[in-house]
């Protein structure tokens, strides 16, 4: 086993699980009715090693959208289909150093990178764009389920009509993209968007969402299942830009700080890799400023302190 005294390992989880759910800090999202209504009591963890072990603690089997923890799925499946060097025509690999829905383009009129919504858009008009929306969808939603190992994942259609009728950031963005021929020629905008407010909307609970994370721990294959879903340089592609892009605007701190790849969404969510060891999924709904999970972040600070999984330990 990759962590043999797993036990023990599940026990300083435990504790650490308790001592982030006295954080009371932070800002349920309220953009939208259906993240609104989420109790900001709600704390989960869920760790999957890249040989099956399986620890959860709070509250693992509730559904939550995966949002922003979509694109670096979105990312990996373009990647897996398309090489990095088709994908890379279209979005670059540096931070923003921005908001990750402002409207801006890097100097080659490229989105930043794959992780903040216009990477993400140009991403989505990629993936299986030969194919009708509906079959684009199944599609997706085959994968992710796949890299689920098989368990908890849902769509939740409410979530996807209020992320549509609010999103006139998104449309401006996508308008702004169109104009400076960030897609390829044949993109429909309107269904682009519509498939990328969708796949924000696909559900996960920390159980499945912590197998997803597994999957990417081990090098594109399900710990759980066996099923080869990504080749290994998708994946590592798809960690270094969770390392360098992952956590909003607080990316470069989580890098320091924590050392290792992630991604948040605004339903407090974070997925977090400790390669070739394991996958966690964190969820809380309350947000700090910069949009990351308050206990989560907490979370992966601990994680640290216990562990030597940070990049840079073991010098
Ligand atoms: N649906 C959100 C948007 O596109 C994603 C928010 C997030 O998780 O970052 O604005």
């Amino acid at each position: 086993f990759v962590i043999p005294e797993f036990q023990e390992f599940a026990g300083v989880i435990d504790s650490m699980y308790h001592k982030c759910l006295t954080n009371t800090e932070g800002k349920v999202a309220d953009y939208i009715p259906q993240l609104s209504r989420f109790d900001p009591g709600l704390w989960g963890v869920s760790v999957c090693t890249i040989d099956g072990q399986r620890v959860s603690y709070g509250d693992t089997d509730m559904n939550f959208c995966l949002q922003s923890c979509s694109k670096p799925l979105m990312y990996a499946l373009a990647l897996n289909e398309l090489g990095s060097d088709i994908v890379h025509q279209y979005v670059g690999q540096e931070p923003s150093g921005r908001p990750f829905n402002e409207i801006s383009l890097n100097s080659n009129d490229k989105p930043h990178n794959p992780l903040i919504n216009s990477g993400a858009v140009v991403i989505t008009s990629l993936l299986k764009n030969n194919l009708s929306l509906p079959d684009r969808f199944d599609y997706v939603q085959t994968q992710f389920k796949r890299i689920a190992g098989g368990e908890f994942l849902g769509f939740s259609n409410a979530t996807f009509l209020s992320e549509r009728q609010t999103a006139d950031r998104n449309f401006s963005l996508g308008y702004y993209m169109k104009e400076k021929k960030v897609f390829p020629a044949s993109t429909n905008l309107m269904e682009t968007l519509d498939f990328y407010f969708q796949l924000c909307s696909i559900e996960a609970n920390c159980e499945s969402a912590s197998v997803m994370a597994a999957t990417l721990a081990n090098g594109g294959i399900c710990p759980i299942t066996g099923d080869k879903i990504l080749n290994p340089q998708s994946v590592r592609n798809t960690l270094s830009l969770m390392h360098s892009c992952g956590m909003y605007d607080y990316s470069g701190q989580f890098a320091f700080k924590v050392g290792l790849p992630g991604k948040s969404g605004v339903s407090g969510a974070i997925l977090l890799v400790v390669p070739n060891v394991m996958g966690i999924c964190v969820w809380s709904p309350p947000l700090d400023a910069t949009g990351n999970s308050c206990r989560g972040i907490q979370f992966c600070d601990e994680l640290v302190q216990q562990f030597n999984f940070h990049n840079y330990d073991n010098l």
